[in-house]
């Protein structure tokens, strides 16, 4: 979904092209996507490769790195450790975060389609969640109130993200079943067992 850069459209349907900023600092995220596009789908039309283009959002779920910095992994470790989460802006910026068996089975259905498919495939969970209400998701989980630090939000980090599904849908049956608190409490069983309470 980085293809889309900071979207001016949301939902983001595939024939959307983007609002990317070239030469900031999270550029050569979003333009590395965009370039792997283009050779892939070039590879496709000159060479007749049977190219399969997933523009995947957000994902989450065992087996995360606790180090990548993502949002989920991050907000859990530090619930775990009872340090505060770190909120990077004032935590109105949305995502849409997708289980990744959801994920991993959108993917198989992309890669198993018996038809070529020369356009690419939007694969996510539509449902929209501000950070600030992943807070009030974990705290629930968690059966606490999750103690909050604001930081300063990054460079271009994008204002909303939400993928229309519904080429995923019609192409290939897929749409995400498993709900955020499902997800999410599967998540935190797994983190549990590897991270020990006491601050890093
Ligand atoms: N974020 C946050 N606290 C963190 C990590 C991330 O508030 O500890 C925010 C981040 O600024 C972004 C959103 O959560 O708006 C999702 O970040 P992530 O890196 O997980 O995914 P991406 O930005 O690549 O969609």
């Amino acid at each position: 979904s980085e293809i889309y850069g900071d979207p001016a459209v949301t939902p983001q349907p595939e024939t959307y092209w983007g609002n990317v900023n070239p030469i900031g600092e999270r550029s050569c995220y979003d333009e590395g996507k965009r370039a792997g596009e283009t050779f892939a789908n070039d590879m496709r039309r000159t060479r007749g490769a049977d190219v399969r283009i997933a523009r995947i959002f957000n994902t989450y779920g065992p087996w995360m790195d606790p180090d990548d910095g993502r949002v989920v992994s991050n907000f859990i470790c530090q619930a775990l450790r009872h340090e505060p989460l770190t909120i990077y802006g004032q935590g109105e910026q949305t995502r849409s975060f997708c289980f990744v068996d959801d994920l991993v089975d959108g993917l198989f259905r992309l890669l198993w389609h018996g038809e070529p498919v020369p356009f690419p495939v939007n694969l996510g969970n539509p449902d929209e969640r501000t950070i600030a209400s992943l807070v009030a998701a974990l705290s629930e989980l968690f059966d606490r109130d999750l103690p909050v630090v604001y930081k300063p939000l990054p460079a271009d980090d994008p204002v909303r993200r939400r993928p229309d599904i519904a080429r995923a849908r019609t192409l290939l049956a897929w749409e995400p079943a498993v709900p955020l608190h499902q997800g999410l409490a599967r998540t935190i069983e797994w983190f549990r067992e590897r991270i020990s309470a006491s601050p890093s």
